[in-house]
């Protein structure tokens, strides 16, 4: 037992996993979508020590059934309706599981050519898919998250603003401007980077759209560059976490070219949309400003995380920033600046062959299927706003060009504190049926529900039922 798998177990236990996982996705629809176990449940059932001797394989499989799925909120589940999607299919499994296979560490080009030549192919891939600037050819790289995209571009950003301090430390006050709406990444990039929390300056939003405002933010640059301080980077975002808001990057960008600031674009969730020509307006203003931009085909266009695209309009910034060049990796092709080496465009040194995963996608589905992904999943949220819409007890926001909807009941009778406590008192009542899932938000103070759809699995059925589940827990007498 104590030896290593040998090709022919492997092949055997392969196809055991791979059945595995097909039955998962077969049978995923009867099981509640969100985990009901306990906290420490999950523990309590592994083994407290590890084994001495080798126990083999076919208990992971058990114990996968026995003790991991009970533990497991299914992403997949065709009623989950929580946060954004986090798509998978089965190309970007296998994809996976190939980079798996291969093994390879491609911190540099020397260490897998293919691993960063396919990177960059299937980036440049991206860019006609999604109709992307011409800059940003060749200018593309694969990040685990949105958050180290956005840490990146401000790492970026920091060097650019005069050179030294990636090497003398920030010795003068940075700021960094986001608006109320801004993913939480930016803040903590901002603490990671020695910005610090303090100096990340919040712009105002239109209180109707949430979109920030161009004006504000120019008054607040004027501002702090009168008072002595370096202005870093400003985030824009293109389908904001909340309620999928959009900032007005052309705007914003006119205002960022005016002081010399960094503009990041950040469309994690709603950047692949612009695969469908009807969707190109999300990249309005990239080509003209966007220094840096970053969009997720991990949540919402078929590809498992992690997977997420970072684009720069110019690399350098990026590259004397993070490059260090230690002895032990010195090699020949680095050295005749032939070849791009994606340690130098990343926060680790270390990366996996990620390229696999999207290049098996795009291939499976052409653009048409990815197109087709997308427009099922809009197409639903338009259907589900409708039925709400139509629904004197329930109140819908407007805004809801993507996947996902927020709304609310309208509770007649109750004040604002009571009608929100009632909100989220639904919610966890629909949650723990194990029926559906589906997360909030606030805005205005108040109470919002928050509905995305775009999972493959998810059919008009699955969504229709969600609704009625809603409406008629909603209707019901509690305590
Ligand atoms: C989801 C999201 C992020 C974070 O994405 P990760 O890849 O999970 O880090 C950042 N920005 C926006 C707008 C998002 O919706």
């Amino acid at each position: 037992m104590a030896g290593h798998m040998t090709p022919e177990e492997f092949r055997r236990y392969g196809r055991q996993v791979v059945d595995w996982i097909a039955d998962y996705h077969e049978r995923i629809a009867s099981m509640p979508v969100l985990s009901q176990v306990k906290p420490g449940d999950v523990q309590d059932a592994l083994p407290a020590r590890p084994p001495e001797e080798g126990e083999g394989f076919e208990g992971v499989l058990a114990d996968l059934e026995r003790i991991v799925l009970p533990g497991v909120t299914h992403w997949q589940h065709p009623s989950f309706f929580a946060y954004f999607p986090s798509n998978t299919s089965g190309p970007a499994i296998l994809g996976d599981l190939l980079s798996s296979g291969l093994g390879v560490q491609g911190m540099l080009w020397a260490t897998s050519p293919a691993c960063t030549e396919m990177e960059t192919r299937v980036a440049d891939w991206m860019v006609d898919l999604l109709g992307l600037p011409a800059a940003f050819r060749g200018n593309g790289v694969i990040q685990d998250s949105a958050s180290s995209a956005c840490l990146v571009a401000l790492l970026a950003a920091v060097q650019r603003t005069g050179g030294s301090a990636a090497r003398d430390g920030i010795d003068r006050r940075h700021t960094l401007y986001v608006s109320s709406q801004t993913h939480s990444s930016l803040e903590k990039a901002a603490r990671i980077t020695g910005i610090g929390s303090a100096n990340v300056r919040v712009v105002d939003v239109d209180p109707g759209t949430l979109a920030m405002d161009p004006a504000h933010l120019d008054a607040l640059l004027t501002e702090d560059a009168a008072a002595g301080a370096v202005p870093v980077m400003v985030c824009a975002t293109v389908g904001t976490t909340s309620t999928t808001a959009v900032d007005p990057v052309p705007a914003i960008g006119e205002v960022c070219r005016g002081h010399g600031v960094w503009l990041h674009v950040d469309a994690a969730y709603a950047g692949v949309a612009a695969v469908c020509p009807e969707f190109r307006w999300v990249n309005d203003g990239l080509a003209e400003h966007a220094d840096s931009y970053s969009t997720n085909p991990h949540k919402w266009l078929l590809t498992n995380f992690d997977c997420t695209l970072l684009w720069l309009a110019d690399r350098a910034p990026m590259i004397e920033a993070l490059s260090i060049l230690p002895e032990y990796l010195r090699n020949q092709a680095t050295t005749s600046g032939d070849v791009i080496d994606y340690r130098d465009w990343q926060i680790p040194l270390g990366r996996r062959f990620r390229a696999l995963k999207l290049w098996s996608v795009i291939r499976w589905y052409g653009a048409e299927g990815l197109r087709a992904h997308i427009r099922a999943g809009a197409r639903l949220a338009d259907a589900l706003a409708s039925w709400i819409a139509a629904d004197p007890a329930f109140e819908v926001r407007d805004h809801h060009p993507f996947g996902l909807v927020c709304f609310r009941p309208r509770w007649a009778g109750l004040a604002p504190d009571e009608a929100d406590a009632a909100t989220l008192a639904l919610m966890e009542r629909l949650n723990a049926s194990g029926d559906l899932y589906l997360t909030h938000t606030r805005v205005g103070g108040r109470v919002l529900l928050r509905l995305a759809v775009g999972g493959p699995a998810t059919e008009e059925r699955h969504v229709r039922a969600a609704w009625d589940r809603i409406r008629e827990e909603a209707a019901r007498p509690t305590a």
